[in-house]
């Protein structure tokens, strides 16, 4: 609504469109009793809408599913829910993974799984709230985790141990979670001892916006259109509500695929 009312009325800029939006607005799928209040705080995530009618390209390239680029418009809208479906999905996780008093996403495979390790990607300077051994050697920075041939330490895969650990890929750090092990920072009560530290992908739902899917190929890096929604059934959580993410797809309009990650 926000995207439609600015590139067709005469706004000067998304947060003037956001503060007239009316107090209680209903529609098929949803009721908002405080729209303007959820958006404000967010008004930087419209930002690819100024480009776009300001006529500058967008921020990022952005293709369809033929690998052909998008219109400039197309793109900025892509960006916008892409951003705002993110933000909106880290409140909703935020509210729902506690409750479940679940620590899957925090311990590596159990014996019946067949993975052999769970891998954590971290982000610059997260590395350092694990303390645990570190992997960083020239062999381990040109690999990946989940290279066909495995990264060997000391003659063995380097997830064939007891204790969890940090390796240092080609991509930079990832906390490995080897079968039967729990994160160092897993409480013996299943609460997370750095919770307001916890690394970026801890704070991730478990229902992905798939607006965009990130690819790169011989011309850089990108994104392709995909308007898609996934949602990882091994949480309890998304379990409990397929319904209501049904819902949710359908009213930002994306295609729903459920699908387990870990068995
Ligand atoms: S850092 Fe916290 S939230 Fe992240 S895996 Fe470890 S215990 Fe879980
Ligand atoms: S599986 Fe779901 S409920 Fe369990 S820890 Fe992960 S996000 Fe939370």
């Amino acid at each position: 609504m926000v995207r439609f009312l600015y590139l067709t009325g005469d706004f000067a800029a998304p947060a003037e469109v956001i503060e007239q939006l009316p107090p209680d607005i209903e529609t098929n799928d949803a009721h908002y009793v405080d729209a303007a209040g959820d958006l404000l705080p967010h008004t930087a995530l419209f930002a690819p809408l100024i480009d776009a009618r300001s006529g500058r390209p967008p921020a990022a390239r952005i293709v369809d599913t033929d690998g052909q680029p998008v219109d400039a418009v197309t793109a900025a809208a892509a960006l916008v829910d892409q951003q705002v479906l993110s933000r909106e999905l880290e409140r909703i996780h935020s509210l729902l993974c506690a409750p479940c008093a679940c620590t899957l996403c925090c311990v590596g495979p159990d014996e019946a799984m067949h993975q052999a390790y769970f891998e954590i990607p971290l982000a610059g300077g997260e590395a350092d709230r694990f303390v645990v051994e570190r992997i960083d050697t020239q062999a381990s920075r040109t690999h990946r985790a989940d290279d066909e041939a495995p990264l060997l330490v000391d003659g063995r895969p380097f997830y064939e141990r007891q204790a969890p650990v940090l390796v240092r890929w080609q991509q930079g750090w990832s906390l490995i979670l080897p079968r039967a092990s729990r994160c160092p920072n897993l409480a013996a009560d299943g609460r997370c001892r750095i919770y307001p530290d916890r690394p970026e992908v801890c704070r991730r739902p478990q229902i992905f916006p798939y607006v965009l899917e990130p690819f790169a190929d011989e011309a850089g890096p990108g994104w392709r259109l995909r308007r898609s929604l996934l949602a990882v059934l091994d949480c309890p959580y998304v379990r409990l509500l397929q319904d209501e993410i049904a819902t949710f797809a359908a009213a930002s309009e994306l295609d729903l695929v459920f699908r387990h990650n870990k068995a």
